[in-house]
């Protein structure tokens, strides 16, 4: 009842023209306003992003690709003259997807090529591939009930699309994605010699979007692809036409060593707290056949520009700020586990961390992980970002990477921008460099070097 009235006091206040309590509204209004300002002007995140995408490329953990992304973001904090930049030690899993995976359907007479590609942490076919009759299902529950008898030594198709009518599309996402996560070994328990996974995007196109996948302890180890949506659609026409189509497949795919990897840090110290830290943070690794630009080379870019936004325009932080490129989230977040880690076993305080890991699209809020107070307290900011088209400060939240830092109590915050093209490029090797607006990708990094003012400023509390 108290946090009500509280609430309501807050919007009261709003009514009035001050958003939150003894606060300098007008300055902050301007400062705001220059922060946006510079980064639609005067920005760099694109061009980052761009030599990020196009000159270092495909980046997942343990490849010369990610060793190059390291180094070509150190370089720039480096150039961008933060106070320090450091690189933090970890190791990271290394699985490479080798020789270019190959399949067809057959049914009938007919032979269809179609495009599939080896879900991340899957082993390989056998060699000269795996062909089988397939089973189609929609989810495990259909799965079970086939049973052994039916599933015995054919290879299971998971084909329940994202929900279309979802207007948030990582929810559809989230509704689909324990085919592609737990679907082998569910289909491996009931005897299945393989999974072909539906692509995990809103889109009918003829592009396999990868991602992890797991296998679960005990369970036989067998191949998982993903079909790209086209292809998952003339399968399941042809298994209704004919309950004996087969589909061969074959992958090369393997795990080797756990490789040595790096988060990148860059920080502007804090004058009145140094020991005391706000984060803004993406993830540095991309998918092997993927440029990253959505996911994420946009998230870094933005992390590196929010910090530099603020020194550039001068600001002196009473906290630390850092920009952190995170190693791994893909397929391991071996990368966010080791900073919280770190952080813990330095005594490091972080107040807040700010994620962005939805794609560079136009942002239209935060989601913010943290208690009713706090959320409060960062709502009360909402007119401050009204101008800039971002309305929603609460609702969802946080980001994988920055996820372990809940242990000590950090508001965890997510940009969050339009997702309704974000899985079209998810995890595939259209997500290029071509797709990102610059504009967007810069009104991204000035609403995060907002925030960041206003939590240094204010605090969360
Ligand atoms: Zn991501």
């Amino acid at each position: 009842m108290k946090k009500t009235l509280f609430s309501l006091a807050l919007l009261a206040l709003g009514s009035t023209g001050m958003t939150y309590a003894q606060t300098d509204y007008q300055a902050d209004s301007v400062f705001i306003r220059q922060i946006f300002n510079s980064a639609l002007s005067d920005g760099r995140s694109y061009e980052w992003l761009r030599d990020l995408t196009q000159k270092v490329g495909p980046r997942l953990s343990g490849s010369e690709g990610a060793a190059k992304a390291v180094e070509y973001t150190r370089d720039a904090i480096v150039n961008a003259k933060f106070d320090n930049v450091f690189l933090q030690n970890v190791m990271v899993p290394h699985w490479v997807r080798g020789a270019k995976e190959k399949a067809y359907i057959i049914s009938g007479k007919q032979k269809i090529n179609v495009p599939i590609a080896a879900l991340g942490g899957s082993v390989a076919t056998p060699k000269g591939g795996t062909k089988a009759k397939v089973i189609e299902v929609k989810n495990f529950q259909e799965l079970r009930a086939l049973g052994t008898e039916k599933v015995k030594g054919k290879i299971v198709f998971f084909n329940r699309p994202m929900d279309p009518t979802k207007i948030n599309t990582f929810e559809a996402y989230s509704g689909a994605v324990d085919q592609r996560g737990a679907g082998a070994s569910e289909a491996a328990k009931l005897g299945a010699i393989g999974a072909i996974v539906r692509s995990m995007t809103t889109r009918l196109d003829d592009t396999p979007h990868t991602g992890s996948m797991r296998y679960a302890s005990g369970a036989p180890i067998i191949p998982a692809a993903a079909i790209s949506t086209n292809g998952a659609e003339l399968l399941s026409k042809l298994i209704k036409e004919n309950a004996d189509t087969e589909i061969f497949f074959e992958q090369f795919s393997e795990t080797l060593p756990d490789a040595p990897s790096h988060n990148v840090i860059g920080e502007l110290k804090g004058s009145q707290n140094p020991a005391q830290y706000i984060v803004v943070g993406g993830h540095l690794d991309s998918w092997d056949f993927a440029q990253g630009a959505h996911d994420d080379g946009s998230g870094c870019v933005q992390s590196i520009e929010a910090v530099r936004l603020l020194k550039d325009l001068g600001y002196k932080p009473k906290n630390t700020l850092r920009a952190v490129m995170f190693m791994n989230e893909e397929n391991g977040l071996r990368g966010g586990v080791a900073y919280a880690d770190s952080a813990k076993s330095k005594k490091e305080k972080h107040i807040a961390a700010i994620e962005s890991d939805r794609g560079g699209f136009t942002p239209l809020g935060f989601g913010v992980v943290g208690t009713p107070a706090q959320k409060a307290k960062i709502a009360s900011w909402s007119k401050l970002f009204a101008a800039y088209g971002i309305h929603e400060l609460g609702p969802g939240g946080g980001g994988a990477d920055i996820g372990p830092l809940a242990q000590q109590g950090t508001v965890l915050l997510g940009l969050i921008p339009d997702s309704q093209r974000y899985f079209d490029y998810h995890h595939a090797s259209n997500d290029t460099f071509d797709t990102i607006s610059k504009r967007e990708l810069e009104l991204g990094g000035a609403a995060m070097a907002a925030m960041m003012y206003l939590i240094d400023k204010y605090g969360v509390e």
